[in-house]
């Protein structure tokens, strides 16, 4: 017999969807959303509904938007394309306040291992909007593990015969490491240092 209640038990399940909660958190979550006020526990099961109603990609550079483009899209300049793999990494890079041109996010890297080829990236996407003209650098911003360098090596093999600059940020972001948990100073660095591929 299960030692929790049906719905606490229901309740704990839903919160070990999430990365990194384990039991002991999803119960310690799920006493918590019981001592809520009604009031609160409406609030925040609205929240994860309405992120799920408004919250779409953005039909030019994938990243999360509530219209059809992003404002960075729409606002910033359009000749410098900096290439990451997940919306994180956006936020990541946007917390420096220092790259003015606009993102174009893969959601994934290539990875043969896991059958994760071009197709399943958002790759074409990217060589036909630097294919309209424009552009005069692109930035491969994927991790730098293998996968992230693999991408970032194959995007640019076939951007360059567009006579367009490809570059790698440098390599202050750890080698197998993960630009959302890079510290800001570092990424910074990595971003400025960055070099032609
Ligand atoms: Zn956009």
């Amino acid at each position: 017999m299960d030692v929790f209640i049906e719905p606490i038990g229901r309740l704990m399940n839903e919160f070990s969807k999430l990365p990194g909660v384990g039991k002991k958190t999803a119960q310690r979550y799920a006493y918590r959303v019981i001592s809520m006020s009604e009031e609160e526990a409406r609030s925040f099961s609205e929240a994860i509904l309405d992120v799920k109603r408004r919250i779409r990609f953005c039909k030019i550079c994938g990243n999360f938007t509530e219209d059809e483009t992003c404002a960075i899209c729409r606002t910033r300049d359009k000749s410098v394309i900096c290439v990451v793999k997940e919306p994180k990494d956006v936020v990541a890079l946007e917390k420096l306040h220092e790259f003015e041109g606009v993102y174009h996010v893969l959601h994934g890297v290539i990875d043969p291992m896991n059958n994760v080829g071009p197709s399943e990236i958002r790759a074409k996407e990217l060589i036909d909007r630097v294919g309209e003209g424009g552009v005069r650098e692109v930035i491969m911003a994927t991790n730098p593990d293998v996968e992230g360098e693999a991408t970032a090596l194959y995007l640019a093999r076939l951007i360059k015969p567009l006579g367009v600059k490809v570059t790698r940020i440098a390599h202050g972001v750890p080698v197998g490491g993960e630009l959302e948990y890079t510290d800001d100073l570092t990424l910074s660095r990595a971003l400025q240092e960055r070099k032609e591929l």
